[in-house]
């Protein structure tokens, strides 16, 4: 799968509409400390499915939306937007928003999805929130650091197979 483009508005520190294109190869986030870096690794994160907040960097996961600054208010929504092209180059886009009060929702090519439908999406294609393709700051010394089972983790999910276990575990609670 290749992410082609991003859209954020409201994310962080993204609080005014950004789009971004995404290049195929290998690409590189660089500038200034502060200047909003790491949120967009954790955009394309979030878009995926992320639940965790703490990963996020915030205490609850209403903490993505922008809190506001001196000069500007909060906002009362996040969206982020991803369009991928999967590996039979169709295209794929997936929108998750999250509003004050009232969580987050999914769309996939503008269908009403569940979380863990976007979740199986990114892991049929050996993609997704974990991915180790998103090697964010103090990513590499964790898999140093990994125990052997979570080091497996990583590797079911580059394999694509990540996707297998959440089924099964499906199909044993039925
Ligand atoms: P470094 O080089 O230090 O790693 P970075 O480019 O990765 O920096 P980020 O951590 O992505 O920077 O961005 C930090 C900025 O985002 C801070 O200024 C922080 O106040 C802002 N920020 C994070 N969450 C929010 C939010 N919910 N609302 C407004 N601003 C936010
Ligand atoms: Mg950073």
């Amino acid at each position: 799968m290749q992410i082609r483009r991003l859209k954020l508005s409201g994310f962080k520190s993204f609080v005014e509409p950004a789009e971004l294109r995404i290049e195929p190869g290998l690409t590189g986030v660089v500038g200034p400390n502060g200047c909003g870096k790491s949120n967009l690794l954790e955009a394309i994160r979030w878009v995926m499915g992320e639940s965790s907040a703490k990963s996020m960097r915030g205490g609850g996961m209403e903490d993505v939306i922008f809190a506001g600054t001196a000069q500007r208010p909060a906002r009362d929504f996040a969206e982020v937007v991803l369009h991928a092209a999967d590996s039979a180059g169709e295209e794929l886009e997936v929108v998750r928003r999250i509003e004050r009060g009232a969580g987050s929702a999914y769309r996939v090519n503008g269908r009403d999805v569940r979380a863990k439908d976007v979740a199986l999406v990114f892991a049929d294609a050996a993609t997704g929130a974990h991915s180790p393709a998103l090697v964010s700051q103090g990513r590499i010394a964790a898999v140093i650091a990994a125990k052997p089972a979570e080091r497996r983790q990583m590797l079911e999910e580059a394999a694509g197979i990540a996707g297998l276990h959440v089924r099964r575990r499906d199909a044993e609670q039925k």
